[in-house]
């Protein structure tokens, strides 16, 4: 810009020297008729819910806001539970028509399968779930063609095996918004919407949120999420996990000590068979217990599983 407006000053000035009655005069750059245009007066146009303009895009773009990965959020270490807010009673619905969920959170084919499936046809328009700004839009590996949208409670959902884009990075935009068309880039096995749902870089069973039916319904205003809430393990894509959904801190921590069981540690145990009887990983075994793969297991040791 600096260099083209040094050009413009030497056309100018070559032209006062060989005119000498000059008929331009730096004043008439004015007629050139800028404007700027910024993301919030765009913004400032659309925007339906009041709600949303008392917080700024600035707060949820101050940290660990990057274009080229994923997951920005590799170093946080979340604490569970943690709360999530929901201003609305509703999410607008991804798809525009009624939702057929194809595979759900959970385990599949021996591994971890972070997202819901929703049918769609290739072509299909997709939409905001809620008010945000695109952090992501680019091809993320085994996502394809993949829209990030991280929202003002701190959530981020992940719109992926897109056909086009529809919205660039920074993009403000409303819930409802048009984000792109569905199809099948990326690994994926026939057209569909991969819907995640991550906060701070970690994925959430979508279904513990939200109901995937066509209520489009939040199922809290409030809600404690687990750490069981964010493990593919204790969860099987081909059902839905039995959903009661927490909603203060006092339900939050009673729940886990219900899912905290003891096992003792017999002769012969090594955390491996440990961590297959009781089907819970042993990188989980190890986090709750405070060891390590390499710690040696005593003979009646207690060890906590969590699920
Ligand atoms: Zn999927």
């Amino acid at each position: 810009m600096r260099f083209l407006f040094s050009c413009l000053l030497l056309v100018l000035t070559l032209s006062v020297h060989a005119q000498k009655e000059p008929k331009l005069k730096l004043t008439d750059l004015s007629e050139f008729n800028f404007q700027i245009i910024t993301p919030d007066s765009l913004k400032a146009e659309t925007i339906t819910n009041q709600d949303t303009l008392t917080v700024k895009p600035k707060d949820i773009k101050s940290e660990y806001w990057d274009h080229t990965v994923y997951n920005p959020y590799k170093d946080v270490d979340l604490e569970f539970p943690l709360q999530l807010k929901f201003k609305d009673t509703t999410y607008y619905s991804p798809i525009g028509k009624s939702k057929v969920v194809t595979s759900r959170y959970g385990w599949r084919r021996g591994r971890p399968h972070k997202g819901i499936d929703i049918d769609l046809v290739t072509g299909d328009s997709l939409f905001a779930m809620f008010d945000g700004i695109v952090r992501m839009s680019r091809y993320s590996r085994g996502h394809g063609k993949t829209v990030v949208v991280r929202h003002y409670n701190g959530l981020e959902t992940v719109y992926a095996h897109l056909s086009e884009y529809g919205v660039k990075e920074n993009d403000s935009i409303v819930r409802g918004q048009y984000l792109g068309k569905g199809g099948v880039s990326g690994n994926a096995r026939g057209s569909h919407l991969h819907l995640v749902v991550n906060y701070k870089g970690v994925a959430i069973n979508p279904e513990y949120l939200f109901e995937f039916n066509d209520s489009n319904t939040i199922r809290s205003n409030e809600l404690w999420v687990t750490r069981r809430w964010t493990r593919p393990i204790v969860h099987n894509s081909k059902r839905q996990s039995k959903i009661e959904p927490l909603l203060s801190e006092e339900e939050a921590i009673a729940s886990l000590i219900k899912q905290q069981s003891i096992y003792v540690v017999k002769p012969g145990d090594t955390l491996s068979r440990i961590s297959k009887r009781n089907n819970v990983s042993i990188a989980s075994l190890c986090k709750t217990n405070t060891i390590t793969r390499s710690s040696v297991l005593r003979i009646g040791q207690k060890l906590v599983i969590e699920k």
